[in-house]
């Protein structure tokens, strides 16, 4: 199922949006969004996103930081999950997000609110997260369903990085997926042991059908950002990655539905490596389909 969104076929994407609930329906939402019990991934940092969708919570004595928040209907899993841990939705200080796609940014409004959290964003993405209107230079323009907006956004600018409580969260900016993607990379530490962790954004030229990632009034320079994107994420410090589908950073190989892995496994000083390469292989062969 995973495999055939990563694939982007059309047929897949049959939405339908509850008014009076907040949920979207579509074909791999409920298998996204199965239940997962939460787990410390190393220090201060937990995950506490769905079997399908990330999320992930980084605590310090300041205030916690929330990166992403899969679907709407995600938002009260992702907060039970914050509040199993120990943790409270209202000492959540910052929410941030790697892109505004129904699946990783549908849950943020409510997040917020629950929270009253500033969230933060690229310039790009912001006005889209305030709105909760799809992005007409989207490569998915004609596939995506609106999201409910969200209160409190506040655009990133020029900064580097976004400080809480002694902890740094380091922009990497991923455009390509969408035009205005964030992936985020932060330590964490054990001890006097502290490991980089990557939280990376999509990096598949996921599409519909009208539009082309070789050259693309929609979106000029799609191609140059995502191979950009790919290598920013491929040469970052790195030792644990998360990806925001977690099946492709292997998660699923190390923990069960219950929580329960050796965490010790998710070390992997190679994996942001790994999945530029495999996403960089990928979207080559891409570029390549579109010219026949
Ligand atoms: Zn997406």
């Amino acid at each position: 199922m995973l495999r055939g969104w990563m694939l982007g076929t059309a047929s897949l994407l049959s939405f339908l949006s509850c008014a009076e609930a907040a949920s979207i329906d579509c074909k791999p939402c409920e298998d996204w969004n199965e239940d997962q019990a939460p787990f410390r991934i190393f220090g201060d940092t937990y995950y506490v996103g769905t079997r399908g969708l990330s999320a992930v919570l980084i605590v310090t004595p300041k205030g916690h930081v929330l990166i992403d928040g899969a679907l709407p209907q995600s938002a009260p899993i992702i907060a039970r999950h914050v509040e199993q841990l120990g943790f409270e939705m209202r000492d959540v200080k910052i929410i941030l997000n790697s892109h505004v796609h129904f699946d990783h940014a549908g849950g943020l409004a409510e997040l917020q609110k629950m929270s009253g959290a500033k969230v933060i964003a690229s310039d790009i993405a912001a006005p889209f997260l305030r709105s909760g209107t799809v992005d007409s230079s989207d490569p998915q323009f004609r596939h995506l369903p609106p999201i409910p907006g969200v209160n409190n956004v506040e655009a990133l600018g020029e900064r580097q990085s976004v400080r809480i409580g002694g902890l740094q969260l380091n922009v990497i900016h991923t455009p390509g997926h969408t035009p205005g993607g964030t992936s985020w990379r932060w330590k964490s530490c054990e001890r006097e042991r502290c490991l980089d962790i990557v939280y990376s954004d999509s990096l598949s030229a996921v599409s519909d059908d009208a539009f082309e990632y070789g050259g693309d009034k929609r979106y000029p320079n799609a191609a140059a950002d995502m191979f950009a994107s790919i290598a920013a994420v491929s040469s970052a410090p790195c030792d644990i990655l998360i990806t925001a589908h977690p099946a492709l950073a292997g998660i699923w190989a190390v923990f069960d539905e219950q929580g329960t892995g050796d965490r010790a496994r998710l070390v992997d000083s190679s994996a942001c490596k790994r999945y530029g390469a495999k996403a960089k292989a990928q979207f080559e062969r891409r570029l390549e389909h579109e010219k026949k």
